[in-house]
């Protein structure tokens, strides 16, 4: 195995909030850093703290859990030095990795059979649009999906754009709105008079637990 030293923010077991798995129980790994800084960031803490770990401790600790989905995220979890082969080796277990990612960086190594990619297209409103790496786009398969955070009407008006023209039907779509200040039922109603498959992607894990900011 080959070894690397990773930062880690926080390793917990939640029910995934976002995107078509949510709902399922899952081990979540949270690294520490990331390579942008989004207006509506809700992870600020994890851009700096953090205990290191061994690819070996990792995955002891992937083994150990009885959650059948293992959550790579971050901060960015792809700016992490080595994590192309600590996902080929979470990959030699019986786990479905699926992995968190801003958008920014290449996802070219992390593209294995049972590796699940669910990227961010960062709106205009998140001030980071110009880190985007498009050509992401065309390496995702249908099983993998997309997110937008969706601030205002114009973050919405641009991103079915990227939907229609970019995404073009190859991956699954969805559209949250920023916690607190866009109401999920403007957005769903904007999402209806769209003609586009979009989910409405609520963040389940800050429904459930609404005065909780980590360990969700
Ligand atoms: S990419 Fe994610 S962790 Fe990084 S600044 Fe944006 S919202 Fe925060």
């Amino acid at each position: 195995m080959l070894q690397h030293i990773f930062q880690i923010n926080e390793i917990f077991e939640s029910i995934e909030g976002e995107t078509t798995f949510s709902g399922f129980p899952s081990l979540f790994i949270r690294f520490t850093g990331c390579n942008l800084r989004c207006n509506y960031c809700d992870t600020k803490y994890a851009y700096s703290e953090g205990k290191f770990y061994s690819t070996e401790q990792i995955i002891e600790l992937i083994k150990g859990s009885n959650k059948k989905y293992i959550i790579i995220t971050g901060g960015e979890p792809l700016i992490q030095k080595g994590i192309e082969h600590l996902i080929m080796e979470i990959g030699k277990t019986d786990k479905i990795i699926i992995i968190e990612t801003n958008g920014s960086m290449p996802i070219d190594n992390i593209l294995g059979n049972s590796t699940i990619v669910m990227m961010d297209i960062k709106t205009p409103s998140s001030n980071m649009a110009k880190f985007n790496n498009l050509e992401n786009i065309r390496k995702l398969r249908s099983f993998d999906e997309v997110k937008f955070t969706i601030l205002n009407y114009d973050d919405f008006i641009w991103s079915v754009d990227i939907v229609r023209n970019i995404i073009d039907n190859r991956c699954k779509v969805n559209f949250s709105p920023v916690n607190n200040i866009l109401k999920p039922s403007l957005l769903a109603k904007w999402i209806l008079d769209s003609d586009e498959n979009i989910r409405l992607n609520l963040q389940l894990h800050k429904i459930i637990w609404k005065n909780k900011e980590r360990g969700i």
